[in-house]
């Protein structure tokens, strides 16, 4: 499907010095908003920042960084910048490393929410015309009200499924025929396996695009949910700290994500010395919240490792983008001291015909000396029972785990359709050196 280039604010278009204009007047108000919360009231105190009194934007890069840990011993709201009975939403991490964080929106920020996400989903071709079909989780995870919202703004008409229970969500796509489907990347296959296993022509459906996030995927995931559902398919990025989805999404060039940069200010550092790091490099990103009334974050860092690009994109935004998330830094596995990414063992097995984007890494120290087991999962029609099909396929996955992401490993191949599937984020790691208090 051709997909037209629309523009939803003007803001995504500022020239660099209208930006960052913009950028030094809201930074003003969000120190001396985040001057309310006592930590940072504190935080200022110690590096000598008076919010009433910065000159340029790089004042900000005198005040320390924002940990997750910081937000933990906060808990649970304890960077609340405005009066409780102004909170008009919470919502929470998913939790996927430790207890969730809460965070809180006034219904400022609620409508700030829904215009960044209107932003990012007009950018990947939604239209008011259309109808989208929400397979996110509702709840405390940000993805599923966040895009509700987003989708509502746009005048878009919204199937808030929710995530699970994937034979229905068939049956519903099939019978309302939604254009547009949302959700992560990994359910995005699995409710492509379910179209499969029920027989459905995916042609019959009318989905013609899909806006996928929460959760690191490679290109090679991308060419596949494409395939298998015959969509375009957009990656957006965002996290619960920040705002949620809305942080940055793709326009159709689908070069990198467009950060919105008149709300959040990006940094990309080293995360070894947190020094910042040159534009196009690796780099983990540290964002600043611009406008949020509820919770002002300042120098956050995520943790997700990514790099970004300042040169401009055909589609007129000249929002800065980023790349797509490699992968966390507290993902990254040191395997005999061998720095490796989850993403990297995907990117290295779709490469293999035959292979189905289903895999779990297992790793664990037996003898003192690092192991990886990666058990992939076969597609029905390659599963075989001669031995030497299978060690050829083993071997193909072995060559090119070792080429990509310079490592040796086992590879465990498992029975079609036998790995365990989840509805929102897919656990790709177990890491048995954790486990096991080695690390
Ligand atoms: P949790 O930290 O519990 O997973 P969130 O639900 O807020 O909490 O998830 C945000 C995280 O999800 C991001 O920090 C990032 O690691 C991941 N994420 C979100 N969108 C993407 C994306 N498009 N690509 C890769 N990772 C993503
Ligand atoms: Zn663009």
């Amino acid at each position: 499907m051709e997909i037209e280039n629309k523009i939803w604010d003007k803001n995504e278009c500022l020239s660099r010095d209208e930006l960052s204009a913009l950028q030094f007047r809201r930074l003003k108000d969000t120190l001396s908003r985040a001057g309310r919360v006592p930590y940072y009231r504190e935080v200022f105190q110690q590096c000598g920042i008076d919010p009433s009194n910065i000159n340029s934007l790089s004042d900000l890069k005198k005040i320390p960084f924002t940990n997750k840990s910081d937000l933990r011993e906060h808990y649970p709201l304890g960077f609340l910048a405005v009066d409780r009975k102004d909170i008009a939403r919470v919502h929470g991490s998913s939790g996927t490393t430790g207890k969730p964080t809460f965070v809180a929106y006034t219904e400022a920020d609620r409508n700030l929410w829904a215009d960044l996400c209107a932003r990012f989903l007009t950018a990947g071709g939604l239209r008011r015309e259309h109808m989208v079909q929400v397979a996110f989780g509702y709840g405390l995870f940000t993805g599923g009200f966040g895009l509700h919202y987003g989708i509502e703004r746009v005048g878009a008409s919204v199937v808030p499924v929710s995530a699970g229970n994937t034979p229905r969500q068939v049956m519903i796509l099939q019978d309302l025929g939604a254009d547009a489907i949302i959700c992560t990347p990994s359910y995005a296959l699995q409710i492509a396996e379910v179209i499969e296993e029920m027989k459905v022509d995916i042609n019959s459906l009318n989905l013609k695009f899909g806006h996928f996030g929460g959760e690191p995927w490679t290109e090679d995931m991308r060419t596949r949910i494409e395939q298998q559902l015959n969509i375009k398919a957009f990656n957006n990025y965002g996290l619960s700290e920040i705002i949620g989805p809305g942080v940055s999404g793709e326009c159709i060039c689908r070069k990198g994500m467009h950060i919105q940069e008149d709300h959040f200010i990006v940094e990309c550092i080293d995360p070894a010395t947190g020094q910042e790091v040159a534009p196009g490099e690796y780099g983990e990103l540290v964002f600043t919240s611009l406008t949020k009334e509820a919770m002002p974050i300042i120098r956050y860092r995520t943790r997700d490792i990514s790099r970004i690009m300042y040169d401009g994109c055909e589609c007129g935004r000249t929002t800065c983008r980023m790349d797509r998330i490699v992968g966390r830094s507290d993902d990254m596995l040191i395997i005999r001291g061998v720095n490796v990414f989850p993403s990297q063992i995907e990117e290295a097995i779709l490469q293999v015909e035959g292979v189905a984007a289903h895999y779990l890494i297992e790793v664990d120290r037996p003898h003192n000396l690092d192991e990886v087991t990666v058990h992939v999962e076969m597609q029905p029609e390659f599963f075989s029972d001669k031995m030497s099909e299978m060690q050829a396929m083993r071997d193909r996955l072995l060559h090119e785990i070792r080429v990509i992401a310079n490592i040796s490993v086992k590879i465990n191949l498992v029975a079609p359709r036998s790995m365990e599937r989840s509805f929102g984020k897919a656990k790709r790691v177990i890491d048995r050196r954790v486990e096991k208090g080695i690390l």
